[in-house]
């Protein structure tokens, strides 16, 4: 059986960005990688947007990118501004397709479809396939995406709206989010933040279809690419093996009050590719205990408050949106992590902790 310096689990977003990372630093010239991927081709299944804090290596896969956006509650709109910070939308049919190229081009990376191909032994492994156990008090953010086209000019698409609280709530935390990629084309989700312990919720057809037509007051309209997903809003478990490091959603790369990730596995694969050559004896990167502990104190309050949640966002936002941003991209200074839990219901927060 095959051997191989390096394998990695699970060809997605995590598995492919590390190994374009390896390869195009000259790290893959002398040592072998084996690349695990069950799934037989490679097609659009992800929109992935953040705001750009950082460089990255994909911004030729963006579709495209914005300098302003908005976000609003039930009779209330805040516009922003986030020219120093734009919002970008990377397709994922890009992204593939372009990794995918480059990693043909080197005879040291070979994929497989199941583990049981190859012999492991001896290799250093990174995973991406994580491991979640089934518990009842988890969140999860939970959505479903239609790309729709219109005959006519009808978005304006210098500005995409982030949150649209000005929905039906369930008793839970649920918003629209729309991004226009012209005057004729957009995605358009319905978002819940829930334990999805509420089947009801899961009527996304119905739910874009009514916001389509009866809040957006559009009528004609098709369809032309649909996506849905539910990212944990929790850390998957995790054991730690010597010769083992999980990336990805596996890894923890999960804002768990966002649900961003893409950025942050940008971040844990260079960590990676500094760290490669001693990996075994690197530390285990993380987004930040900061961050995991207001994180964490934000859950506490969704869980006993969703009803609040819109306002707290809206009030988010009334901080600098520089500022926000640099927050929810785990980039702030403790100055600026103030300036947002200022704006927060401190009372509400402060309970939180004690839950
Ligand atoms: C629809 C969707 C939209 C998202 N949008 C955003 C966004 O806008 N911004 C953002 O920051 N984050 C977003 N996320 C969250 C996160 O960025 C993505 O989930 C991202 O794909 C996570 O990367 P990953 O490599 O951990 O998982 P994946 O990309 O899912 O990769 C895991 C891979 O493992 C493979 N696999 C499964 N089982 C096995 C097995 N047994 N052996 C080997 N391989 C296996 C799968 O086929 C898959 O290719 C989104 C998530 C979803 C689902």
């Amino acid at each position: 059986m095959k051997e191989f310096d390096y394998i990695i689990i699970g060809g997605g977003c995590a598995g492919l960005s590390l190994a374009y990372e390896l390869e195009i630093n000259g790290k893959l010239k002398s040592k072998t990688l084996a690349i695990i991927e069950p799934r037989t081709d490679y097609k659009k299944d992800k929109t992935w947007s953040f705001w750009k804090v950082m460089t990255h290596n994909f911004d030729d896969c963006v579709k495209k990118s914005w300098e302003s956006f908005s976000i609003n509650i039930p009779k209330k709109t805040n516009y922003l501004e986030c020219a120093s910070y734009p919002y970008q939308s990377v397709d994922s049919g890009l992204f593939y397709e372009k990794i995918n190229n480059k990693l043909k081009e080197n005879n040291n990376i070979s994929f497989f479809k199941d583990l049981s191909e190859i012999n492991s032994k001896d290799s250093f492994i990174f995973n991406s396939v994580p491991s979640i156990k089934k518990n009842h008090r988890n969140f999860w953010q939970h959505f479903c995406g239609v790309e729709i086209e219109t005959q006519n000019n009808f978005f304006d698409d210098k500005i995409f709206n982030l949150m649209d609280f000005d929905c039906d709530q369930r008793e839970s935390v649920h918003f629209f989010y729309t991004l226009p990629f012209s005057k004729t084309r957009a995605l358009i989700e319905t978002t819940w933040l829930s334990k999805m312990n509420d089947s009801s919720q899961k009527d996304y057809d119905k739910q874009i279809k009514n916001y389509i037509e009866n809040h957006l007051n559009l009528k004609d309209y098709k369809i032309i690419y649909k996506e849905e997903g539910a990212i944990p809003l929790f850390y998957p478990t995790y054991e730690k093996e010597k010769n083992k490091i999980n990336i990805g959603t596996a890894g923890g790369m999960t804002r768990l009050s966002t649900g961003y990730t893409f950025l942050n596995i940008q971040d844990h694969s260079k960590y990676i590719r500094e760290n490669i050559e001693n990996i075994i004896n690197a530390k285990k990167y993380k987004i930040g205990n900061k961050y995991q502990f207001l994180d964490e104190v934000f859950l506490r309050v969704l869980e006993k408050h969703p009803e609040k949640m819109p306002d707290i966002f809206f009030k988010m936002f009334k901080a600098s949106p520089k500022t926000v941003i640099k927050f929810l991209s785990n980039k702030s200074n403790y100055f600026e992590d103030l300036s947002i839990i200022f704006k927060m219901p401190k009372l509400t927060f402060i309970k939180a902790l004690f839950y």
